[in-house]
């Protein structure tokens, strides 16, 4: 992009800033008792406060009580948002910035501020704005812009009860990287993008470190000789914090799937099957299956692993079909 034609792309994107989203609308719900309870069994959040009656009539909030976290819930689209979006601001701006090659697209941040609690029967409006544009930024996902919006949620007397600030992060991916780079006159090529480096901390960087060694591990308690994974410091079975390990044989079968298509993150080849896999030693490990048309992959199928360097930095266990 000719520094014009940058300045042009930049102050047309500088108008949207300020600009409504979405005005402020009624939630699909109102904050209900149903809502709430399911989405403390899909999270796992056991707080009574949040489900039982008589506990939380006896507890400082003297009654039910939503759980915070859930206020972007009482303002979302709905299903239907997948399937058709609907054509508003911030899709308009995106395509904007799609139409230079900017393509790319990562949420990098969400803050959440909650004013007061919401109690089952509250109205909940939400209002979106978007509040503000960086000036162009070069990340290690490529060159890119953050766009910061800013929802902020009201109740049926209007009074704010907490807001959201979301942000995300429109770059130029793969290739586009590198043309992108070379355009702008820069004399060293991008390297090209590796994948996601895995977290290594305190409970799992042993396990990491034996992939690097081109092995997989599979956790076992000392004392009663049950495997597990993820890796984490104490047997399920009988809390004992002993442990060694055995290694994989890496055979096994597909025990669930799904194919990522978007958003297409730099450094991974699309579509991308992710995987379950249940191996013959009674663990379970998510990996990728390759060497196959990802429509041919199925449940149950037969799979044999191999540690592969997958990029420049990466060790992966990856999984082809047996035989
Ligand atoms: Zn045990």
């Amino acid at each position: 992009m000719t520094p014009e034609a940058k300045k042009d792309f930049e102050d047309r994107i500088q108008t949207y800033v300020g600009r409504e989203i979405s005005a402020r609308k009624r939630g699909l719900d109102d904050v209900n008792k149903v809502m709430v309870r399911q989405w403390c069994e899909v999270m796992g959040d056991n707080n009574p406060v949040y489900t039982d009656e008589e506990f939380a009539a006896r507890s400082s909030k003297g009654g039910l009580i939503a759980p915070p976290t859930m206020l972007q819930v009482w303002g979302m689209e709905g299903y239907s948002m997948a399937n058709e979006p609907k054509e508003d601001l911030q899709r308009e701006l995106h395509k904007i910035f799609d139409a230079q090659g900017y393509s790319g697209v990562l949420g990098t941040n969400c803050d959440l501020e909650f004013k007061r609690d919401l109690r089952p029967g509250d109205q909940v409006y939400a209002r979106e704005v978007i509040e503000s544009i960086s000036e162009q930024k070069a990340t290690s996902r490529g060159l890119g812009y953050f766009i910061e919006t800013r929802t902020v949620f009201t109740d049926q007397s209007g009074e704010e009860v907490g807001n959201m600030k979301f942000r995300v992060l429109k770059f130029v991916p793969d290739q586009a990287t590198q043309d992108a780079a070379a355009g702008a006159g820069e004399s060293e090529k991008v390297a090209a993008p590796t994948r996601i480096h895995s977290p290594r901390g305190h409970d799992n960087a042993w396990w990491w470190e034996a992939v690097d060694q081109g092995k997989v591990l599979i956790q076992r308690c000392k004392s009663c000789q049950t495997l597990r994974h993820p890796p984490r410091p104490m047997c399920g079975e009988c809390q004992s914090m002993e442990w060694d390990s055995i290694e994989s044989a890496l055979q096994g079968t597909v025990f669930s799937f799904t194919q990522i298509h978007y958003p297409k993150v730099p450094g991974y080849q699309y579509p991308l099957v992710c995987a379950v896999i249940s191996l013959n030693e009674g663990t379970r490990l998510v990996a990728n299956v390759v060497g196959c048309d990802p429509e041919d992959v199925t449940i149950g199928m037969p799979v044999k692993g191999v540690v592969e360097q997958v990029d420049e930095a990466t060790m992966l266990p990856q999984f082809y079909p047996a035989g």
